[in-house]
């Protein structure tokens, strides 16, 4: 892992804020950080950062709103920070555009670990990354088209659809192993997140993120079937090309 990554620390609570500094700069990591919405904005002006650690909870603007922002601008990574159940909550029921999350308090092996997992996602080559045997790129399933190479997705209207680098790596992840059922297990170590813990909802944040794209009914999905208290299977026959 390169050392000079460098990561924006949004966080208001002093104490968070000192503690997730000197935990990523015992990793070697550059770290700025920021308390507000509006000091984050100003070091963003003159810094590239790699990751944004983000709190959900801020005094001057919401997390989710800081969120979409980032994502809308850059491709920067983002884990947002939440504190509670309720947080959680929120953040399954908004499209947010952060990459993972965890919930305070955390533990600093697994906080490191999600980062690190983060910043290995981003410095993989966006192209080329997963051809089959044959060099094909290309998955077809219900009129849908996904290129594996230019990580986009077509619906069957021929619009393109846009995924979230965690939304397009899990996506992938079910596409390949199409008719089969998949635990969050082998899931999140498909997207790179590798620390599970029972609590932990990544997965499931993100079917329901993919499902409000992709399923007629989000709520009765025919493309991304729920294995109850397993895991989850993409239903559709799937052609490469
Ligand atoms: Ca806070």
């Amino acid at each position: 892992m390169p050392k000079d990554h460098h990561i924006l620390v949004l966080e208001d609570e002093p104490a968070t804020r000192a503690l997730l500094a000197s935990l990523l700069e015992a990793e070697g990591f550059r770290v700025s950080t920021a308390e507000s919405a509006g000091q984050a904005n100003d070091l963003a002006g003159h810094h590239n950062f790699d990751l944004v650690l983000l709190d959900l909870n801020l005094p001057d603007e919401d997390g989710l709103y800081i969120a979409r922002e980032l994502r809308a601008k850059s491709d920067v990574g983002i884990i947002m920070l939440t504190s509670r159940k309720e947080d959680i909550d929120r953040v399954v029921g908004l499209e947010m555009g952060a990459d993972d999350y965890v919930t305070k308090p955390f533990f600093p092996r697994e906080l490191v670990a999600r980062v690190k997992g983060l910043l290995r996602r981003l410095s993989m080559p966006r192209t080329a990354r997963r051809l089959d045997a044959d060099g094909h790129q290309v998955r077809r399933f219900d009129g849908w088209e996904m290129d594996l190479g230019k990580r986009s997705l077509q619906d069957p209207a021929g619009r393109e659809v846009n995924l979230t680098r965690a939304e397009f790596d899990l996506l992938t992840a079910l596409i390949e192993g199409a008719g089969r059922v998949l635990s969050r297990d082998q899931l999140l170590d498909a997207i790179g997140s590798q620390y599970w813990t029972p609590v932990d909802r990544t997965i499931d944040v993100l079917v329901s993120r993919l499902r409000r794209k992709m399923e007629l009914d989000p709520k009765a999905p025919a493309i991304i079937v729920t294995s109850h208290g397993y895991g989850y299977k993409f239903a559709p026959a799937v052609t490469s090309a």
